[in-house]
């Protein structure tokens, strides 16, 4: 069987996806620019001869010769810090949208027939229908990050339609585990392991938001690809209720077996520019495909607060 390509593969989910690939037999090239991810992620393989690592930017040149023969890419290399998006909206329209019009040509080119794209809840914007389905509108994303995944779903969908290829689209709630280094729950741990007195949360702790265990969501999209026929197939993956964000930082506290710390929250619904405060995805399309999610937001959040702290 020919290798396929993980482009982001040393990062947090992209690692997930390495194991469960490798589990399955397969042999994998991994792109990365260790820009967030680390090769300390994939360190169970690579010296197992089934995970090839090439070190390179998608922004710069020399990966896409990796392409020849590779029938399927696994694209989930990106710049997913939506926070940051308000500071630095051109980075994630060069390490989103460039970088994945950059990979589709160099599939063009090798004449790869399948990409894989993990795309976000955040293309929903302040969805008004909650939970929301992949068929809701009007797309208004209401941050930059949201609108370059979304631009790179309509450049996929474009690549399918004028060359031939097929693609899976997977807008992801929030996915958390070991090995994350972003997002709520490491950010909570980071600030508590230099103040365990004191908490500092942004917004006013009412953001309620979807969240799905990592080994899951890999679970999730390797079962839709299997399973998913058409030319190109979009997806919500999540879990069937929500968390929230106060609710997480006591499930922090408690896992770090801290008591008494003081919560400051920084007021306001949104925790910063382009936050959503309620967000769950409906997973009945992935329900009617055959996959359900086997746990919901709490305890998928108590498993990433026990692996992250591990
Ligand atoms: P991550 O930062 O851990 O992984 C991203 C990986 O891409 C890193 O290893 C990084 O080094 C690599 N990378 C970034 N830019 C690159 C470039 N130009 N060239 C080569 N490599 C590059 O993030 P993650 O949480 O694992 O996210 C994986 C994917 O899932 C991303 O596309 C992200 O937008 C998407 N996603 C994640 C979540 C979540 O909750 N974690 C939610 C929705 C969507």
């Amino acid at each position: 069987m020919a290798a396929c390509v993980v482009t982001g593969g040393a990062g947090f989910i992209g690692s997930h996806l390495v194991d469960a690939l490798v589990a399955r037999g397969e042999s994998v090239v991994v792109v990365d620019s260790l820009r967030s991810g680390s090769e300390e992620n994939l360190s169970a393989h690579l010296s197992g001869g089934r995970v090839r690592f090439i070190r390179a930017d998608l922004l710069g040149d020399g990966w896409q010769s990796a392409l020849f023969g590779t029938a399927r890419v696994w694209h989930l290399a990106a710049d997913p810090d939506v926070r940051q998006g308000a500071f630095t909206p051109g980075s994630q329209v060069h390490q989103n949208i460039i970088a994945t019009w950059r990979v589709l040509e160099a599939m063009r080119m090798a004449g790869v027939p399948e990409i894989v794209f993990t795309s976000t809840s955040t293309v929903y914007g302040d969805a008004k229908v909650i939970p929301t389905p992949e068929e809701y509108a009007p797309l208004e994303p209401v941050s930059v990050y949201g609108a370059t995944k979304l631009s790179c779903e309509a450049l996929i969908s474009a690549y399918c339609h004028s060359f031939g290829m097929k693609a899976w689209i997977f807008r992801f709630a929030n996915i958390v585990g070991k090995r994350g280094g972003h997002g709520v729950i490491h950010d909570f741990i980071r600030k508590l392991s230099s103040d365990p007195r004191r908490l500092e949360i942004l917004g006013d702790g009412r953001q309620s938001k979807s969240y799905l265990e990592v080994a899951a969501c890999v679970d999730a999209m390797l079962y839709a690809v299997d399973h998913a026929p058409d030319r190109v197939n979009v997806f919500n993956i999540g879990s069937e209720d929500w968390i929230d964000v106060r609710s997480i930082a006591d499930l922090v506290v408690e896992g770090m077996g801290l008591s008494g710390v003081e919560y400051v929250f920084t007021g306001g619904e949104r925790g910063w520019v382009g936050d959503v405060p309620r967000m769950q995805l409906s997973v009945q399309k992935m329900k009617s495909l055959g996959w359900k999610p086997p746990f919901g937001s709490r305890e998928s959040v108590e498993r990433a607060v026990a692996a992250m702290l591990e």
